[in-house]
């Protein structure tokens, strides 16, 4: 019997009562077991006991805070290779890749360990003659995270470790599709002291989802996921009064310019690319040289690269990349290359015929490359979240900053060049969230924070670091006269400095 995948509510294991579903290893194609999906009852049992455990934890010290954190950190450090295992076995990317996705979301933690001076208030003296006022930022109450699945262990900890510093109780509710590493998570908080109900995961679709949505007691919801739901999510938690930030999809650009170093270039595109099957919001996927000169070359060197690319199981330590997470999300990526050559691009890279020996029903796509693609293309246009890098030809610098600014996404962004000048007017006239020069992923670390522009975020508020916090408190600000006997009778006017 497969095993079925529980909630984990109030510090325990609880095992779901109504519909579940299938959880796939998808480098083998096999089922490994299934999760159960939360019926709204079930989701409003986990945020009745959050809301119980909230003001407890919301009055324990945030150094206290701070130390569960720095223990959970620990655990996140010993056992990385536990948690890795389980991310590929129900992602299947490979073992490197799952490891540093972790140790991107332990930075996270990493950050939120500063708790007592990142909660730190603005206090000033004599605001009015011996009026004094400092301001404070406190918790919001229950917060929710809706995660995806591309990155099962990090975005969750894009959240919820900041959430928690400053006081919040947590609901999380991860992709159904890969859903494993949140429990370890949860299961390490509370080794680690986290107070039971403090944070609670239920695991589901879009009953689940909209059962935080619509609950009174969820304060803020934080989406990682794509855009038509980003934008689902944002719409209806501002009906329901909550606080969100909804980040969405994306389609990341690279300009090489003629200078550029045209190896580092293509190394870089190569990880950018095809790292994680093309599955990250931040991957590249579309090269855009300047000049017929530098696209000739960069071609020419791509090309190789892309056929010699080892794609295998995640457990294979040889490989560089593994299958797609799901049959459906295989066919509609062959769907997309289908596509690009009803459209005219040329394919110079085929990745759909791709067969590997022992895991013929895993969802493996290789490597496929596209040269003379346009704007007007649907794989131009449109995310395709897997290992498909598409060639736009440009002829000016211009030209590229255009359509970039043009496209409907804007989460990240790279230029490679030796030029100072041009970097610097890319970096400040580009329309996107995240950009790199001579860096092809520009992730911001923990202490900054994440999140792209126009339909790659909805919501005001980027996530982690600095940003993190804002979100996850809310202001108070406190004005403060003690008198010293009573020196004045009532005052009728708008205080004014006096
Ligand atoms: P998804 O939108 O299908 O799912 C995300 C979450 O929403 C899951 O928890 C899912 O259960 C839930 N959901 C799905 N359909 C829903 C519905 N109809 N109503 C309510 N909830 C629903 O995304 P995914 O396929 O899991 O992840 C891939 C997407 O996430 C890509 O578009 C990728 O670009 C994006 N992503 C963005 C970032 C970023 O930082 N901007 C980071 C990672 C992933």
């Amino acid at each position: 019997m497969a095993k079925t995948i529980p909630f984990y509510i109030n510090g325990t294991e609880v095992t779901g009562k109504g519909r579940t579903a299938a959880v796939f290893n998808p480098a083998t194609g096999e089922q490994s077991g299934s999760v159960s999906l939360a019926s709204t009852a079930e989701v409003n049992e986990a945020i009745a006991v959050a809301r119980k455990t909230f003001p407890g934890w919301a009055a324990t010290p945030p150094l206290r805070r701070a130390r569960i954190l720095n223990k959970f950190l620990r655990i996140l450090e010993e056992r990385t290779d536990e948690l890795a295992a389980v991310i590929t076995a129900e992602h299947g990317k490979v073992l490197s890749d799952a490891k540093g996705e972790i140790q991107r979301g332990a930075e996270v933690v990493e950050f939120a360990t500063a708790a007592p001076q990142l909660l730190k208030g603005e206090v000033t003296e004599n605001v009015g003659t011996r009026v004094d006022s400092h301001s404070l930022r406190q918790p919001l109450g229950v917060v929710a995270g809706i995660t995806p699945f591309n990155f099962p262990a990090m975005v969750p900890m894009w959240m919820f470790p900041v959430a928690l510093a400053a006081g919040n109780c947590f609901i999380l509710k991860p992709s159904e599709r890969d859903p494993s590493a949140s429990l370890l998570l949860a299961k390490w908080l509370t080794e680690a002291g986290l107070p039971d109900g403090v944070f609670n995961v239920v695991h589901g679709d879009k009953e689940a989802v909209d059962a935080i949505l619509h609950s009174p007691d969820i304060q803020a919801v934080s989406f990682v996921g794509s855009t038509p739901i980003a934008r689902y999510i944002y719409e209806t938690a501002a009906r329901t009064g909550k606080r969100c930030q909804a980040l969405g999809g994306a389609k990341n650009h690279m300009i090489i310019m003629p200078d550029a170093d045209m190896d580092q270039a293509v190394d870089a595109l190569m990880g950018a690319a095809y790292g994680s099957a093309g599955e990250r919001c931040m991957a590249i996927s579309v090269a855009v040289p300047i000049g017929q000169k530098t696209a000739d070359a960069l071609i020419a060197k791509l090309e190789p690269k892309v056929r010699a690319l080892k794609v295998g199981p995640g457990t294979d330590p040889e490989a560089e990349m593994g299958p797609l997470v799901t049959k459906q999300h295989q066919e509609k990526v062959k769907g997309y290359i289908d596509a690009g050559v009803a459209e005219g691009a040329k394919l110079v890279v085929d990745g759909r015929g791709l067969k590997l020996q022992g895991y013929e029903n895993g969802y493996f796509v290789g490597g496929t490359l596209f040269d003379n693609v346009t704007p007007e293309m649907k794989i131009y246009k449109e995310e395709i979240f897997g290992p498909v890098l598409s060639v736009v030809r440009a002829k000016t610098y211009e030209e590229a900053a255009t359509m970039i600014n043009e496209h409907e996404y804007g989460n990240g962004t790279a230029i490679f060049t030796r030029d100072g000048d041009a970097a610097r007017e890319f970096a400040h006239q580009i329309q996107v969230g995240m950009v790199g020069i001579n860096v092809p992923i520009p992730v911001p670390m923990a202490f900054h924070s994440f999140g792209g522009w126009k339909s790659s975020l909805f919501g005001d508020h980027h996530m982690h670091g600095p940003e993190g916090i804002r979100f996850y408190t809310r202001l108070k600000t406190i004005t403060s006269r003690w008198p010293t006997g009573i020196r004045s009778g009532a005052d009728f006017v708008m205080p004014t400095m006096k």
